[in-house]
């Protein structure tokens, strides 16, 4: 996540009546280096609202990688320093994941992002050297947590650009609920979190966007659910020798993804998780991923391929609306 210095909130909450004395107040901020909007249904919205654009900006605060004041900014300038719970529950969660996946998931990645341009949008391709000798630079194993003080060595940085959108959309899911919430919709750049049902009681219908045109390719009825998203073309670059370059990585090879995958959507109760996974399936390729998810009963994913096929896993049956031509449609089956 680059250049999220500067916040300003964009649209003023709206209010208005509906059903039963509850109101709706929905706010558009620009966050995390993206637009995020949230609609909140409530008797009290309005201050459960303005709670809610405090604790995204708080987080924000603690974990952005620009921002001189931030842990993560300290920590990846070589300052050993006791941080926030915001960031020590990323580092702990972001270095279980990539142990869990064998580094496929790693929160260190950033020297190697960096060295491509995706921090500064200063793009370039590094030379195989440049690469070789950043690498042992993301070497996550060697992170210390010792407390809430974490210790980076000389040149490792930490980036939550895979995970700190998914963490938030659950803290500000908790904070909703301890302020009576029980209805209320994120869309924290495409990353989707539902708090219980519509306030008519029927289910939030969301839009998976098609990674070729921009549009919905379909959509899926939810409550209670995170519906997060990984896009090679949500930031990606074209170099001279006319190759697109993507923003995910594979960190054993320090270079961007070239697996065929377009987009992976995760369907998970944890934004965090389903974050994590979104990345982490994407940089694992179709069959990885498929294996993954036979071993883990606890999520639901879409692929999207570069070739237009459509992959779905079996539990999504019958509750996917598909809205688009696909060149194949194929379920993943247990
Ligand atoms: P997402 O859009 O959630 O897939 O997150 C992508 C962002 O995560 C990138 O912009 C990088 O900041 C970071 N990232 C890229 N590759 C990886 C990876 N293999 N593991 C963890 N984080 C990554
Ligand atoms: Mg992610």
């Amino acid at each position: 996540m680059n250049k999220y210095v500067f916040l300003s909130a964009m649209l003023s909450a709206a209010l208005l009546f509906i059903s039963c004395g509850e109101k709706k107040a929905s706010s558009s901020l620009n966050a995390m280096d993206t637009f995020m909007t949230i609609q909140v249904y409530g008797k009290k919205p309005d201050e459960a609202l303005e709670k809610t654009r405090q604790l995204i900006y708080q987080i924000e605060r603690n974990i952005s990688t620009t921002n001189e004041a931030s842990d993560v900014y300290r920590l990846n300038h070589g300052e050993k320093i006791a941080v926030s719970n915001d960031t020590l529950t990323l580092t702990k969660y972001g270095l279980d994941f990539a142990k869990q996946t064998d580094g496929v998931f790693n929160p260190a990645l950033y020297p190697v992002t960096s060295a491509w341009g995706f921090t500064t949008g200063d793009y370039k391709v590094p030379s195989q050297n440049q690469i070789e000798k950043l690498l042992p630079l993301t070497d996550y194993t060697k992170i210390q947590i010792d407390g809430s003080s974490i210790n980076l060595e000389d040149g490792m940085a930490l980036d939550f650009g895979a995970i700190g959108k998914g963490y938030t959309g659950d803290e500000v899911i908790k904070l909703l609920k301890d302020n009576g919430i029980k209805s209320a919709l994120l869309d924290l750049g495409g990353n989707i979190q539902a708090l219980g049902k519509k306030a008519d009681g029927t289910e939030w219908n969301i839009g998976i966007k098609s990674p070729w045109t921009g549009k919905a390719a379909a959509s899926i009825k939810i409550s209670d659910k995170a519906v997060i998203t990984s896009g090679g073309y949500e930031r990606f670059f074209t170099a001279d020798d006319g190759h697109n370059y993507i923003h995910i990585f594979d960190g054993k090879t320090g270079r961007p993804v070239d697996n065929g995958i377009a987009g992976v959507t995760i369907i998970a109760e944890s934004g965090l998780y389903a974050d994590a996974l979104s990345t982490t399936m994407f940089v694992m390729g179709l069959e990885d991923a498929a294996s993954y998810w036979r071993h883990h009963s606890d999520f639901e994913m879409i692929i999207f391929t570069e070739n237009q096929d459509l992959y779905y896993t079996e539990g999504l049956d019958g509750k996917l609306q598909l809205l688009a031509d696909f060149a194949s449609v194929n379920v993943i089956q247990k």
